[in-house]
């Protein structure tokens, strides 16, 4: 038995996705600058893609820039808003500690540049409130950027309420919703979202694909020089075949969320209830205000790498948070954040779901992590000081 518990670093593609996909690879190849009719074919495509992925939004399908994925959009958000506030004088932005690393890298780039970053400290059920944005905006702040759902533990931010303070204070609100789109409602106008990305292979579509939305008035600033592509803010030849899948995916999956929530959340919660019988074990992450996919825990004692290999042995393929800091030895950014100790945050384990996960896998998952983290523990010295007294535990 192989169980795919990654979802939150990829997901498999939709068959709705790969069949949107293969006319534009085959017979609808043409450039969509071209004037003839096998590329303004193309071009309709186009279009028809930019308008199907701005419904399921609830935004103007002009504020729609095709990017590379998550991490281009993050990057092009807010260095944008970051030119945009310098032009007038506002060098202040505000953020998170718990952050992707698009967003925190970008950050320390305009940092070096002379901005000045407050990163918001997140409570310890990962979670931030309005009035901490309210309270660290000032007469120089340009922006503010704050994760929709966190991709290692899950936990939810009230957008809609921080866009409203941000509004109220004339201050552009960015958010990174690479985790959320396609698995909770969205609705940028309503939400008081003024920028927000997202990336399609976290949500079945196709991977090197996503969206930069940037509503009427913010000007983008172009991270890539050529062409006129994307009203001259994106230059190079739109990758047609997985635009059409990402818009493809993107309807299906806004389509079918409230049902799918619901099935993967029970699973989600089964989850949780069987791993939190593990002795010395917390859930990482509020366990209401959480994406219906996400399970984060840290068992003390026990190493991360190790967990996962002896995971993989049984055929579960799981993470110890992002995959982005997984072959670095640093624990998880945000599982510091959140207030977890070092070596606690080393022993940490991401499971995350889709609706192809079954109740039988989850029964296989409790069983084989209660498994390896006993016999994690059995070898394990520090685990020794710690059931003699010589040490204290620090999750009880
Ligand atoms: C995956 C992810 C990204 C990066 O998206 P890519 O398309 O892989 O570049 C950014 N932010 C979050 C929250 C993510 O989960």
């Amino acid at each position: 038995m192989t169980i795919y518990a990654d979802n939150a670093a990829t997901t498999k593609m939709s068959r709705t996705a790969i069949e949107a996909m293969l006319p534009y690879m085959d017979k609808i190849y043409g450039n969509p600058s071209s004037l003839h009719s096998v590329g303004q074919k193309a071009n309709e495509a186009l279009t028809a893609a930019r308008e199907q992925v701005a419904a399921c939004l609830g935004c103007d399908a002009r504020g729609i820039t095709f990017t590379s994925g998550g991490s281009e959009a993050d990057n092009q958000a807010i260095l944008s808003a970051a030119r945009l506030g310098q032009r007038k004088g506002k060098k202040h932005i505000i953020s998170t500690a718990f952050e992707h690393h698009a967003v925190l890298h970008t950050l320390n780039r305009l940092e070096k540049q002379g901005f000045e970053i407050t990163l918001l400290d997140v409570h310890e059920n990962g979670l931030i409130t309005p009035e901490q944005v309210a309270d660290a905006i000032c007469p120089d702040t340009c922006l503010v950027t704050v994760m929709y759902a966190n991709n290692e533990i899950g936990t939810i931010q009230p957008i809609r309420e921080i866009g409203a303070v941000c509004r109220e204070k004339g201050v552009i609100f960015h958010t990174d919703a690479v985790q959320a789109v396609g698995h909770l409602h969205i609705n940028i106008r309503e939400e008081n979202i003024d920028m927000l990305s997202l990336s399609a292979h976290k949500f079945h579509g196709p991977k090197g694909v996503g969206v930069l939305y940037a509503r009427k008035g913010i000007p983008l600033t172009n991270l890539i020089e050529g062409g006129a592509q994307e009203r001259g803010k994106r230059a190079g030849t739109e990758n047609i075949p997985a635009i059409m899948g990402m818009a493809a995916a993107l309807q299906e999956a806004c389509g079918k969320i409230d049902s799918t929530s619901a099935q993967i959340s029970a699973l989600r919660d089964k989850l949780i209830a069987g791993l939190s019988e593990i002795p010395h074990s917390v859930l990482n992450g509020d366990a209401v205000r959480r994406l219906p996919s996400n399970v984060n825990f840290c068992f003390e004692g026990i190493e991360g790498e190790s967990l996962l290999l002896l995971l993989d042995d049984k055929g579960v393929y799981a993470s110890s948070g992002s995959a982005c800091t997984s072959g670095s030895l640093d624990p998880s950014h945000v599982l510091l954040a959140i207030g977890r100790p070092h070596e606690i945050a080393h022993g940490s384990l991401r499971l995350s779901l889709s609706e192809e996960t079954t109740r039988e896998e989850v029964d296989y998952m409790i069983d084989a992590v209660k498994d390896v983290v006993s016999y994690l523990r059995s070898i394990s010295p520090v685990w020794r000081d710690l059931v003699n007294g010589k040490s204290n535990f620090v999750i009880q």
